[in-house]
């Protein structure tokens, strides 16, 4: 009952197959009535007059009685009636028309017949006067019925038809259906096998990768939670035992200030590890960029090395850049984030009296921003893997970090429509490259490229 219900789709085609076959046979047959039947009364009136001719003809020719004549030519495609005085026949005829008829020649007179004014012939048969009318069912019936029945015929056929259609088209949408309850139910392994390139194999192709999609985020929320908790419980547990000794005994003083130092550093990285997550989900969750300014990205740059002069310092590290004067529309805040994880890293992985390279150069479309240190490099079977929240390659734990930072970055230049590449040797540096496109407003801005070439931070 459910299945062919009414509101089942099939059902619902079916009716509108047959709607539609009968509505518009019924529009043609109308049509075909009101454009043909005057033609074919016309035909009619022509083929009575020869009808009449040939009666003539065969009472000249041959000796039978009128009554024998009218007989034999009686047909079911015209009614035949006789009449012995004008005044019976069932028409008014004028002067003229009577003349003719008395001078043997047939004439046509206008008759009532079915609802219609029909013309019919009528001629004198030697001592009669012969009414040939005709019977328009006759012509009209057959045509009619036989419409009638290409009609049933079709519908029948046609709704066969359009069932065992519908039931294949319907077959990979029951499919779908079936696996969009799946996937409801919290199942990301379902798959809908589709074959061809038509609309309903387009739909299956996008609801796999749609699962696939919902597999991957599945994954990845999981891993998220997992990770938080993980890296949350370090910090946590260690914070728990220096406190747990600072309470049990009593401490000289260089072992308290040692514990305390610890239990500091730990809540600082806490601090840095939630302040990240924040803005990691910050970033996720914004859809667009909605804070726009102008700003000279160069001094954005140069300030951000400023801020990380104490990291920078302790390693005596040197820097190159090439920061022409290049004025940005975008969103300043998110944008310096890009900086401040790119930098930070490249100290971070940086060895001890090592040169940092920072170059910007404006293009047609967009802007590049290159960030090259000559650390420790990225391992080629992880580098696909460091944009990924909480990934840190291996050695990278032991350092200050948490492994979010280029989720941000990349997330951040994904919000500008940009993009980041990283080219790396291990053992020789890494360079990132961020390409941010010119927003369409700022095309018309005056980019002013005034500071080409080298300059040298003051140490
Ligand atoms: P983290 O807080 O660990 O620096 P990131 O997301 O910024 O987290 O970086 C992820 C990982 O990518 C790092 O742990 C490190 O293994 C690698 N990485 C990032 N930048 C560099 C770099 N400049 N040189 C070498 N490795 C890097």
């Amino acid at each position: 009952m459910r299945r062919l219900g009414f509101t089942s789709i099939r059902l619902k085609l079916v009716l509108i197959f047959m709607g539609i076959l009968i509505g518009s046979c019924q529009l043609a047959f109308t049509f075909a009535i009101n454009f043909y039947f005057d033609k074919v009364i016309k035909d009619m009136e022509t083929q009575l007059m020869t009808e009449s001719g040939l009666i003539k003809q065969l009472a000249e020719k041959t000796n039978l009685e009128a009554e024998e004549i009218i007989r034999l030519s009686r047909t079911s495609f015209y009614q035949t009636d006789a009449y012995y005085r004008v005044q019976d026949i069932p028409v008014t005829l004028d002067a003229k028309q009577l003349k003719l008829l008395q001078t043997g020649q047939s004439i046509y007179v206008s008759t009532q017949r079915e609802n219609r004014e029909i013309r019919a012939t009528l001629f004198r048969l030697r001592e009669q006067y012969v009414l040939l009318t005709p019977h328009v069912g006759a012509y009209f019936d057959p045509v009619a019925q036989m419409m009638v029945n290409t009609i049933i015929n079709c519908a029948i056929i046609g709704a066969v038809l359009i069932l065992i259609a519908v039931r294949q088209i319907m077959k990979p949408l029951k499919k779908l259906t079936e696996a969009t309850r799946e996937v409801a139910q919290g199942k990301f392994t379902v798959q809908v096998p589709y074959k061809g390139r038509d609309e309903v194999a387009l739909l299956a192709q996008y609801f796999n990768r749609m699962v696939q999609e919902l597999k991957h985020i599945e994954y990845l929320r999981k891993d998220f939670v997992s990770s938080v908790s993980h890296e949350f419980k370090t910090p946590i547990s260690s914070i728990h035992g220096f406190a747990q000794l600072i309470q049990a005994e009593s401490l000289p003083r260089d072992k308290f200030l040692e514990y305390t130092g610890v239990i500091i550093e730990e809540t600082e990285r806490l601090t840095k590890l939630s302040s990240n997550i924040l803005k990691l989900s910050r970033v996720e969750n914004q859809t667009m960029i909605t804070q726009r300014s102008s700003f000279a990205l160069d001094e954005q740059i140069r300030k951000t090395i400023l801020l990380l002069e104490k990291e920078w310092q302790q390693k005596e590290l040197d820097f190159e850049l090439e920061l022409p004067k290049t004025i940005y529309l975008g969103d300043e805040e998110l944008i310096q984030q890009i900086w401040i994880n790119l930098i930070s890293n490249a100290i971070k992985f940086s060895g001890y009296g090592s040169c940092i390279s920072i170059r910007l150069t404006s293009l047609e479309q967009s802007v590049r921003i290159s960030i090259e240190d000559e650390g420790s490099g990225i391992p080629e079977p992880v580098r696909e893997r460091i944009f990924e929240a909480f990934f840190q390659a291996e050695g990278s734990h032991a350092r200050e970090g948490n492994g979010l930072g280029l989720a941000i970055v990349k997330r951040v230049t994904e919000l500008c429509r940009g993009s980041i590449t990283v080219q790396s040797v291990e053992g020789e540096g890494t360079t990132f490259t961020v390409v941010l496109p010119w927003l369409e407003s700022e095309l018309n801005m005056e980019v002013m490229n005034t500071h080409k070439g080298h300059e040298s931070l003051p140490g």
